[in-house]
């Protein structure tokens, strides 16, 4: 017999990696917004896998797109070409308003990538003396879990335990334009930002901060690149959260909804300046770039082109702002949004983000805590205006009761 819930939570313990903390909640099925438990209780999605899923869950036009590259070829490797690569890249760097694509899978990855870009870019081009690069990154970011991207967390958690740190990095605090620039001299490869930090508790900085960070590197000479994994990509209610300020970046990661929710997908775009300093057997990946991917990721930009889920972002944000609104003071003691995305302070009298998360569980709705009392919302942008609502309705309902 098929195994609960409860007795699947309890075989994970003994034979998985004790690396993550999840809700007590097995999903066995999802469709759009909505996933199902084992017992077959349903559940609205407000996490989309940390926006990886901004399409909801099994998309039809991404579903089809995978299946229809299953039945025909999966993966090459870049030893060959592919047949499905070339549209891929060509569209999302149309997308972007940028030249070129490295493929990659995983957003640690696309980061990776893009500060070894980075520092190739800083000797071959901008003529820093050989391994004296270095990164200017903001306090409190999330980029990632290598060995060289917790070498600049400001998360001890995230690093404790985890030494020796590769250098060459610089953290200056978010927001603050006075402190980058005080940072950034001739050794300056880049500056990499998140341009809402998600992890942090969709911290949104002050507008004017990211045309700031255009103007500063560019007068300084060093690249502006912006970790778009989960910000990018319709969220926020543009293509890119950087458009709000009309800013186009030198260098632009993207992960998580690259992917459709299907398969890991990620890419470094950027201007072709910059990429073009890769020669072959400096960089790859087996995987990178595969088929399998591309199709999804082409289906994925085509979704995108369209300006929909984008328009979507913005009007729904439009209901998700002004329903948080109406609870700060009754629970809610602050909070930040931009687009479909919300970090939200819940009065730490009512207990921790994790706590809420819980209850807003039994309730019917997935949301998952960043840190102390903040907890994120983020669903699918395919969901309803009725469901927002209905969910803002459940969090207001869990608020009240303590
Ligand atoms: N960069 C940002 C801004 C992220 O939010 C994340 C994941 O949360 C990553 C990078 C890392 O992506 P991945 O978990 O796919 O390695």
């Amino acid at each position: 017999p098929a195994r609960s819930s409860a007795e699947l939570i309890g075989a994970e313990e003994p034979v998985l990696a004790h690396n993550y903390h999840p809700l007590p909640v097995v999903v066995a099925r999802a469709q759009g917004a909505w996933v199902e438990d084992v017992e077959g209780r349903r559940y609205l999605d407000m996490l989309a896998g940390y926006s990886a899923l901004n399409f909801g869950h099994r998309h039809p036009a991404l579903i089809e797109a995978a299946h229809r590259q299953l039945d025909r070829l999966t993966l090459t490797s870049r030893a060959f070409h592919n047949d499905r690569l070339a549209e891929f890249a060509e569209r999302l760097a149309a997308l972007t308003g940028l030249d070129m694509v490295l493929p990659m899978n995983t957003g640690a990855e696309a980061v990776e990538s893009g500060i070894k870009v980075a520092r190739k870019w800083a000797y071959d081009v901008k003529g820093v003396p050989a391994d004296r690069a270095t990164i200017v990154v903001a306090a409190d970011n999330f980029h990632g879990r290598t060995t060289t991207i917790v070498s600049f967390s400001t998360d001890e958690v995230a690093r404790a335990g985890f030494g020796p740190f590769t250098p060459g990095f610089r953290v200056v605090p978010y927001n603050d334009l006075a402190a980058l620039e005080a940072a950034v001299d001739e050794t300056t490869a880049a500056v990499l930002i998140e341009p809402v930090q998600g992890e942090a508790g969709v911290i949104v900085p002050d507008d004017g901060y990211l045309a700031g960070v255009r103007e500063l590197t560019r007068r300084a000479g060093c690249l502006f690149i912006a970790d778009e994994i989960q910000s990018g990509l319709g969220r926020t209610g543009r293509t890119l959260a950087v458009e709000h300020e009309s800013v186009v970046p030198d260098v632009v990661l993207l992960g998580k909804a690259l992917g459709g929710g299907i398969v890991p997908v990620s890419a470094v775009v950027a201007r072709r300046e910059v990429l073009e300093v890769l020669r072959p057997g400096e960089h790859g990946s087996t995987f990178g770039g595969n088929p399998l991917a591309a199709a999804v990721g082409t289906a994925v930009v085509e979704l995108l082109e369209t300006g929909e889920f984008q328009r979507r972002a913005a009007e729904l944000g439009g209901i998700l702002r002004e329903g948080l609104e109406s609870l700060v003071g009754k629970g809610v003691v602050g909070f930040r949004s931009r687009g479909l995305w919300a970090g939200v302070d819940v009065d730490p009298a009512l207990g921790t983000g994790r706590e809420v998360s819980e209850r807003l569980m039994r309730e019917g709705i997935l949301v998952k805590d960043t840190h102390g009392s903040t907890i994120r919302l983020a669903p699918p942008l395919t969901v309803t205006a009725e469901e927002l609502q209905s969910a803002l309705h459940t969090v207001e309902k869990v608020l009240a009761r303590q």
